[in-house]
C-alpha cells in the first residue's frame, strides 16, 4: 500500500507554482491521495522572488471552496512553508496565530544566497555549503514553534551528493525531538536525478536514534503531475522500522495515519 498523504504541495498560491488549487485537488482524487497539505511559500527574504507574494486571504477563501467542492473524496489541510522562522520572529507569530493545520519550517537562504544559485557554488565548497545549511537548520530549530521541518539535507538537491556533519545533524534531531517536531521526508530528489529522498535512510536511522518517531511525507510538488510521486519509495523506506509514525497534522496535531495505510 502506498501512502496516502501528500503533506508538502504548492499551488499557484507559492510565486513557483504552476497549478490552481481546485486543479491539484482534483489531480490529488485521481491519484489516489487521501489527505493533500497546501503549504505554500512564505518568504521574508527580500531577494527572493516570492517576497510579499502570499495572499492569505485567497488562499483561505481557495482552500474553503475546495473544501465544499472536494470534500467528501479528498481530505483538505491549510499549511504554510515558512522560511527561515528565525530571521523573522514577528511575522511567524502573526502567521502562527491563524487557522492554519500545519507549519512547515525550512531553510532556503543562506545569507545572501539561495541554496540552488550558481554563486553560492562558485564562492564555497560542496562540504561548506552543507555546513552553513546545517548551522541555519539548527538555529531555525532551536528558535522552533512550527510543526515539520522539510527537506533536512536540502543542499543534496542541488549539489547532488551529501556532506553529513555529524555534530550538527546529530543536535538538530536531537532539538527536533525536545520540541515535538516531525521530520520531513521530501521525495523530490528522486524527481532531480538522485535515487534518494531528503532526508534518507542515514539521517533517519539516526533520528531514531535520538527517539525521534514523527514522520511526515512531502513531495513538494509544484504541479498536479508530481503530487504523490516517489511515495512508493518513501513507504520503503519508512516501512523499515516500525518505530516511525507516519502522520498527518491537523489542526497543528499530529494524528498517525499507519491504521490507513
Ligand atoms: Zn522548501
Ligand atoms: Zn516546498
Amino acid at each position: 500500500m502506498e501512502i496516502i498523504a501528500d503533506m508538502h504541495v504548492h499551488s499557484k498560491f507559492s510565486v513557483d507554482g504552476k497549478d490552481n488549487l481546485m486543479a491539484m485537488c482534483q489531480a490529488a482524487i485521481e491519484k489516489g491521495v487521501k489527505y493533500i497539505c497546501f503549504t505554500e511559500h512564505f518568504d521574508m527574504n527580500p531577494k527572493d522572488r516570492g517576497y510579499g507574494y502570499f495572499n492569505f486571504e485567497k488562499f483561505s477563501e481557495a482552500i474553503d471552496s475546495a473544501k465544499n467542492k472536494f470534500g467528501d473524496s479528498l481530505y483538505i489541510l491549510k499549511g504554510l512553508e515558512f522560511s527561515e522562522p528565525h530571521l523573522h520572529p514577528e511575522e511567524f507569530e502573526e502567521m502562527v496565530r491563524k487557522d492554519f493545520d500545519v507549519m512547515i519550517g525550512s531553510v532556503h537562504w543562506l545569507g545572501g544566497f539561495i541554496v540552488g544559485q550558481k554563486e553560492l557554488e562558485e564562492k564555497f565548497t560542496k562540504e561548506e555549503i552543507f555546513k552553513k545549511y546545517y548551522r541555519e537548520v539548527l538555529r531555525a530549530t532551536k528558535f522552533g514553534g512550527f510543526d515539520i521541518l522539510a527537506h533536512l539535507d536540502f543542499p543534496k538537491r542541488y549539489l547532488k551528493q551529501s556532506y553529513n556533519e555529524w555534530n550538527l545533524v546529530d543536535e538538530i534531531l536531537s532539538e527536533l525531538t525536545k520540541s515535538d517536531i516531525a521530520l520531513e521526508i521530501n521525495t523530490s530528489p528522486l524527481r532531480k536525478g538522485l535515487n534518494e529522498c531528503s532526508p534518507d535512510k542515514e539521517l533517519l536511522e539516526r533520528y531514531i536514534k535520538h527517539k525521534g518517531s514523527r514522520v511526515s511525507i512531502g513531495s513538494d510538488a509544484h504541479s498536479s503531475l508530481d503530487i504523490g510521486e516517489g511515495f512508493a519509495y518513501a513507504e520503503d523506506l519508512t516501512k523499515r522500522n516500525n518505530k516511525i509514525k507516519v502522520g498527518i497534522f491537523q489542526q497543528r496535531k499530529f494524528v498517525s495515519i499507519d491504521e490507513e495505510r
